[in-house]
């Protein structure tokens, strides 16, 4: 059996970038599409009404989807989550336009997700260039645009970094890649349902959303895919030609309900929740001004508020994890199993070696009230204090 969590002395969740609670207006959205008396039925099944009804709902959530980034539910495509949107986006580009170019830009401070795809496409004959970020973590657009070459095919570029919070200017990359007519894809993992995005306005192709980032359930995602003008794509799973043949698989109903109705509250709640995290962000920071030797990595004004990437000098960040038991934060960095490896995050945007490993990642959101904002400010002056107080020198 799984330990309750609440039977443990929680610490205050602060890695709302790792992932978010389901709302559980969300939750009680899904709850009635799992049982018999509920919506259970194959929306792709269209002799009776279950399967009616099931579509239905999955029409719905599409809707509310779309109305989230202003575009059309025809361009949503549902998939597992922002990793195989961003598969599906970067590797359904250059496969589907392979004969009209094989040269994809990005960046080194992207997730996984993309790099990884990339260095993937790398082996199979592509040639990819990796924007290094200038130290504040924003590219720099005169290097993009120096990056591009004649058979360019796409672009791929995040919104919001998950580590720092910092937001890239989509919309000048996006008219950038517009002029020399090469695809943009936008993984917006930690954008959408926080900060605004309109796909009529915004100059992007493909945008790939994830619903456990905006307290919906794991496990699904959308690709947004413009139609206008048309980008086409190369399928990664087949069987059955579900969403226009481009991601086959029976639809899953109560995510695809819960995405959509995490959706609808992120578009009600997006200016309320903004203002309420910034101030809770300006008053964590405030309360760390009495420590010396802090940085917060990044832009600290054209990033998402609720992403802090705090380096403490002269601190380690596994000591300051462990001591901090009452935060459930992140590492600055991540750990291979032969050696302890600074982010790569951090490493591209020029941050020392030292400072990356005494890094930490807090993450706040829709759950976080002031009284956590001010325990964890005590909690990080008391322990930054005491192991700068331990340290030989
Ligand atoms: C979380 C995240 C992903 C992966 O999303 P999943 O839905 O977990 O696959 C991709 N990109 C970014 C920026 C993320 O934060």
């Amino acid at each position: 059996m799984y330990g309750s969590i609440k039977e443990m002395k929680k610490p205050v969740y602060l890695d709302y970038a790792a992932t978010t609670p389901v709302d559980p207006r969300v939750a009680a959205k899904m709850q009635e599409c799992l049982t018999l008396d509920g919506c259970f039925g194959n929306p792709a099944s269209t002799s009776h009404c279950y399967g009616f009804l099931a579509k239905q709902a999955v029409e719905n959530a599409r809707q509310q989807v779309a109305e989230l980034i202003n575009a059309s539910p025809q361009e949503i495509i549902w998939t597992s989550g922002a990793t195989e949107s961003d598969n599906l986006a970067i590797q359904g580009v250059a496969n589907f336009y392979k004969d009209k170019g094989r040269h994809i830009i990005t960046c080194q401070t992207e997730h996984k997700a993309v790099l990884d795809t990339c260095h993937f496409l790398q082996k199979q004959g592509f040639d990819v260039t990796f924007l290094k970020p200038q130290k504040n973590g924003v590219i720099n657009l005169d290097e993009l645009k120096a990056a591009i070459q004649a058979d360019t095919i796409l672009v791929s570029i995040m919104h919001v970094n998950n580590e720092t919070g910092v937001v890239q200017d989509i919309e000048k990359i996006g008219e950038i890649c517009r002029q020399h007519k090469i695809f943009f894809h936008v993984d917006a993992a930690q954008g959408a349902g926080k900060l605004p995005l309109d796909m009529q306005k915004m100059p992007i192709d493909l945008l790939s959303i994830s619903a456990h980032k905006i307290y919906g359930p794991k496990g699904i995602g959308v690709l947004y895919v413009r139609n206008k003008p048309k980008v086409r794509l190369q399928a990664l799973i087949h069987g059955g030609g579900h969403e226009h043949g481009l991601r086959s698989g029976t639809l899953a109903t109560h995510q695809i309900v819960g995405m959509g109705e995490a959706c609808a509250l992120a578009s009600l709640s997006l200016d309320d929740e903004f203002q309420r995290i910034l101030a809770l962000r300006k008053s964590l920071l405030t309360k760390l001004d009495v420590l010396s030797g802090v940085t917060l990595n990044g832009d600290a004004k054209q990033c998402w508020p609720g992403t802090l990437s705090l380096s403490f000098e002269k601190i380690d960040g596994d000591a300051l994890l462990m001591a901090l038991e009452g935060l459930a934060v992140s590492l600055g960095s991540a750990c291979t199993s032969a050696m302890i490896e600074s982010s790569f995050v951090l490493r591209a945007m020029g941050v020392a070696e030292n400072l990356a490993h005494g890094t930490i990642r807090l993450s706040i959101g829709r759950f976080t009230d002031a009284e956590q904002i001010d325990y964890a400010a005590d909690q990080i002056i008391e322990h930054i204090t005491k192991l700068r107080n331990m340290a030989p020198d």
